[in-house]
């Protein structure tokens, strides 16, 4: 009998809500405490070294040495107020998540004792002793040293009892090791594209941000439980275990009343995230039994991206404290649905005009075809490239399942919208549409007031959905760094815009007026792009044959999904946008092959272990016990009397030993086929063959093993089964 699950059950069960210490203070008043926020330079730092400081963010202006210094010293003293000890260049390398090494801020008095110091130096510049993290060859190929180096954007915050600095991660000869100093160059890139075209609108506009509203979905897992299950202790997500009975065929999850140990939890988690400048305002109930999602307000991108990382990490903790394991990977249970991190992305003025926003005026609105028109050019011409952007090995058993976002990129853009652009491909005139931002509906019931409707439907399985004043970018993975997408998307449009102004500026110099050539080529894109535009059902079959007839990008083999990164038009579009040299673009090729390979071979390892040496034995006892009581009938029952008796077991034997049998031999072939995978040395190569080879195998295994699940005792059966896992008491 399997004590083990059935005390770790029973434990699960019986935990109550962890109290929350709510401080007595409002939001407004613990809100970004452990930030270094304006509010805080201004007063730890002198007059003039503040104003220097706000200019390098807002301006993008160099910092001097004189600067840096002093801000520094500010900055360790409002550090060591709010009781912390050390510093950390934080940072986000080629893996999922952060990094950050810690040093003390004591040194040496010369006296024998010591002072707490830190300088503009140790604050603007690092050489992590990064040899160890992925690099895709570049720092063998050159000199092998890294730098971090500080991102002015972003503010510098506490977490524990460390000041974190953000920061860039690069080699000593430029090119970039992570997710940062891309992002930021692809921020840049948009800026100057969109502004270039804003002004067409608006002369006085001089910058345009882009925004990253981001929903992290994820489950909670009690983590009694969680430790009794090895593929989720070492992979994050279970690699066997049959359907539940009840999972999410009621829909009674979604948006349903939240469990108090859960509620305990989210609220705890969303104190630590506004004492941390992390606009958390969002929090229900997800589709799947205990799935969860928490989204903030939407921000700059950088910082966007910045605070998603820091609750990737808060979340971690503060589910530790609740007795939970919280689950950031894509697909932890098979059979229910997965988890995804919808990046919200719009751009707007500095006058504060969202340009994805219907207008007021005909020119507002002029302005607002523009801007979705090039976004769909440029997803378009970058469809391929935008879903290798999101691909991932824990992304790739969500994309293409029948509940997210199909592996193919398409835009939903509502009827509204398509009725537009189908109504100005077609029109001859320079007319300008009137189209109301939001109309209002009348309800007919006079209790009720008027609402007002978004003008655009919405469609859950679009993988990139225009949703009003913004696009939605939902094949992003829950454990995904962002910037993947966000670099890959503003690349992309920047590319596009820059093209769109060059050919509108060209026909102005021959002569055109302003609203014709912008109307002239809006119309060229809506037909050059049409294809990418599809407000169908994206999980039904006949769209995956109608994509193809489109031309657009199909593949499923993860491996191969990343060949986007590579192709001349990627290539050319990064180069001219600044944000990756080839060289960069092939380096972390490298990773993406060695990250898939790796996650697979980890996976097909547990999973071999698992079968092998916690199921096998238990199911050979179960068979064993099933003989012995066949064997003691028969005796009892002699002749057809005792084969009648026993025939139904000798089949349950049967069955057994055969699913034993398969699992041992499958096990064994998954083995020879990770050796003789390992012996190619082509990452790409390599991965493929881990895709054709030990994913089928694994799902093999699996089958034998759920398989089993449903013919051994429930009392012998080691690890906890899905209905015990998935449902918080
Ligand atoms: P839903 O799940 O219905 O799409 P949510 O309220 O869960 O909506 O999430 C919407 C997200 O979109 C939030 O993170 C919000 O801040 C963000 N968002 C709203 N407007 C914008 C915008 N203009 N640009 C970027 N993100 C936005
Ligand atoms: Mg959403």
């Amino acid at each position: 009998m399997s004590k083990l699950r059935f005390k770790v059950v029973e434990e699960a069960y019986n935990r109550k809500a962890t109290p929350v210490e709510i401080p007595i203070e409002r939001p407004d008043q613990y809100y970004g405490k452990y930030v270094f926020n304006r509010q805080k330079m201004a007063q730890y730092l002198p007059k003039d070294i503040y104003e220097a400081l706000v200019n390098a963010i807002d301006n993008k202006e160099p910092l001097s040495r004189h600067v840096a210094d002093s801000v520094a010293e500010g900055m360790k003293r409002w550090a060591i107020d709010n009781g912390a000890r050390h510093y950390s260049h934080w940072f986000h390398p080629l893996t999922d998540g952060t990094a950050e090494k810690h040093d003390a801020f004591i040194d040496l008095d010369g006296n024998g004792g010591v002072v707490e110091e830190f300088s503009g130096k140790l604050l603007v510049q690092q050489e992590p002793d990064a040899s160890s993290f992925p690099n895709g060859g570049i720092r063998n190929t050159f000199e092998a040293r890294g730098y971090s180096v500080w991102d002015v954007s972003s503010p510098a915050f506490i977490l524990g009892k460390t000041l974190c600095i953000p920061t860039i991660f690069i080699s000593y000869t430029g090119e970039s090791l992570d997710y940062k100093a891309p992002l930021l160059r692809a921020i840049n890139s948009i800026d100057k594209a969109a502004t270039g075209v804003a002004q067409y609108f608006d002369p006085s506009v001089k910058h345009v941000t882009s925004y990253l509203g981001w929903e992290q979905e994820y489950f909670l897992v009690d983590e009694s439980l969680y430790s009794a299950r090895p593929d989720l202790v070492l992979t994050g997500r279970t690699l066997m275990g049959h359907e539940s009975a009840k999972n999410q065929q009621l829909e009674d999850h979604y948006f349903g009343a939240i469990p108090s140990r859960v509620e305990a939890f989210m609220l705890d988690l969303e104190i630590e995230c506004h004492k941390l400048g992390i606009p958390a305002k969002t929090r229900h109930n997800e589709v799947a039994p205990n799935q969860f999602e928490l989204a903030p307000i939407f921000e700059e991108t950088n910082l966007a991206n910045d605070h998603n990382l820091l609750l990737m990490s808060l979340i971690a903790e503060v589910a530790r404290r609740h007795k939970f394991r919280v689950l950031l990977h894509e697909k932890p249970f098979a059979g229910v649905n997965g988890s995804g991190k919808h990046n919200n992305w719009s751009l707007g003025t500095d006058k504060g005009v969202l340009l994805f926003a219907p207008g007021r005026t005909p020119m507002g609105n002029l302005q607002f075809i523009t801007f979705v028109v090039n976004v769909m050019a440029a997803v378009h011409r970058h469809n391929g490239l935008l879903k290798a952007s999101i691909m991932s090995a824990t992304n790739s058993h969500r994309l293409g399942a029948n509940e997210a976002p199909p592996a193919i990129i398409s835009i939903f853009l509502g009827t509204q919208l398509s009725g537009i652009l189908a109504q100005l491909e077609q029109s001859t005139k320079d007319e300008l549409i009137n189209l109301a931002g939001k109309e209002g509906l009348s309800l007919g019931m006079s209790q009720i007031p008027e609402i007002l409707v978004d003008n655009t439907d919405r469609n859950r399985t679009s993988p990139f959905a225009f949703t009003g004043n913004r696009f939605e970018f939902r094949a992003v993975g829950s454990s995904a760094n962002c910037a993947s997408a966000m670099i890959a998307l503003n690349a992309a449009v920047a590319e596009q815009l820059f093209d769109f102004k060059e050919k509108v500026d060209a026909r102005i110099s021959n002569g055109e007026t302003l609203n014709h050539a912008i109307l002239e080529e809006i119309k060229i894109l809506i037909s050059e792009s049409k294809s990418i535009h599809f407000d169908g059902n994206g999980y039904s079959e006949e769209w995956k044959i109608e994509a193809a007839k489109r031309g657009l990008d199909c593949e499923i083999n993860v491996a191969k999904i990343f060949d986007a990164y590579l192709e001349d038009k990627s290539i050319e579009m990064f180069r001219k946008t600044g944000v990756f040299s080839k060289v960069e673009l092939e380096a972390r090729n490298e990773v993406k092959w060695e990250m898939y390979t790796k996650k697979v071979q980890i996976e097909a390892r547990v999973l071999g272990d698992l079968a092998i040496n916690h199921i096998v034995p238990v199911a050979m006892r179960y068979q064993a016990f099933l003989v012995d009581n066949v064997l003691k009938l028969r005796k009892l029952f002699s002749g057809e009397k005792g084969e009648d008796i026993t025939n139904r077991d000798i089949v349950a034997i049967e069955s057994i030993a055969s699913h034993i049998a398969k699992t041992k031999d499958e096990v064994a072939e998954m083995i020879e086929a990770r050796k003789k995978a390992n012996r190619i040395e082509n990452e790409r190569e390599k991965a493929i063959a881990y895709h054709d080879t030990v994913v089928p195998s694994m799902a093999k295994i699996r089958d034998y093993l759920d398989a089993l699940e449903l013919m051994v005792d429930n009392e012998m059966w080691p690890l906890p089964k899905y209905r015990e896992l998935l449902f918080i008491r």
